[in-house]
């Protein structure tokens, strides 16, 4: 039984006290959520008074990013173990925006994901085509490259911890959403593939998150999909009102 996942990205956005308040309304509006997992992913500057905030409630915390090197000469950046040392138990690898933005390939996100399994931490895999990958019939060939070569060299046992979130690009800050029926059919694609990489039983466990628009309106139908486990959220994850009513809209 695989538990339905929730977390949200904040990607760069809320000042220190919108953290603060965002955070403080979860806690607060979360505690009768039973049989989802919930977490946050602020900017790394705001992880510390963020953990503050949640020890004690369901919360998890989680980075959006991380450096694949545990420590060196990399100045601006953070490793793994040192997001594991304040208390995250997710990184996010691969986002599309660090892909087509900050030009991360396949194969920086398979170190950073081996990274992330090494400090002992879930790493958040995305992947997800481009719109005219998806218009051109090549989403399943994205997909499977993104698969292959970002869990290359990830034994069976380190898959245990691994998250996949399939975001389609075209449908991440657009308001576009996948309908239940792309998203489905998507979702047990990568399952299938990833069948075929590691094992039916791993495959039955994985986690794969939907994310791309995800809002109230269009979460239960959405989660009602028998291979979507949960949503990555953006933009509608910086309003409290709009993540819980998320949540509360989730069928499990
Ligand atoms: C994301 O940033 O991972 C995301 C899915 O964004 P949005 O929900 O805003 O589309």
């Amino acid at each position: 039984m695989r538990k339905p996942i929730i977390v949200g990205n904040w990607k760069m956005y809320t000042s220190l006290s919108e953290a603060k308040e965002l955070v403080k309304t979860l806690k607060e509006n979360i505690g009768e959520v039973t049989g989802i997992e919930v977490g946050v992913c602020p900017p790394f500057v705001y992880l510390f008074p963020v953990k503050n905030i949640i020890e004690g409630s369901p919360i998890k915390l989680g980075a959006q990013n991380c450096h694949w090197e545990k420590s060196g000469a990399f100045t601006g950046e953070v490793a793994a173990v040192m997001l594991k040392d304040i208390g995250c138990a997710y990184v996010i690898a691969g986002h599309s925006e660090r892909r087509h933005q900050m030009g991360e390939s396949d194969d920086t996100v398979n170190k950073k994901l081996k990274a992330v399994l090494a400090a002992g931490l879930n790493p958040i895999l995305c992947i997800g085509e481009l719109l005219e990958e998806r218009e051109g019939g090549s989403t399943e060939t994205v997909l499977r490259r993104q698969i292959t070569q970002g869990l290359s060299g990830i034994t069976p046992e380190q898959m245990q911890s691994v998250i996949i979130a399939y975001e389609p690009v075209w449908a991440i800050g657009t308001g576009k959403t996948a309908t239940p029926e792309q998203a489905q059919e998507t979702h047990s694609f990568i399952r299938k593939f990833i069948s075929t990489v590691f094992t039916e039983a791993i495959a039955q466990d994985i986690r794969i998150m939907y994310g791309g628009s995800v809002k109230p309106e269009n979460a239960a139908e959405l989660s009602a999909q028998s291979d979507v486990d949960g949503f990555l959220v953006g933009g509608a994850s910086l309003k409290a009102e709009s993540f819980i009513q998320i949540i509360s809209n989730y069928k499990k």
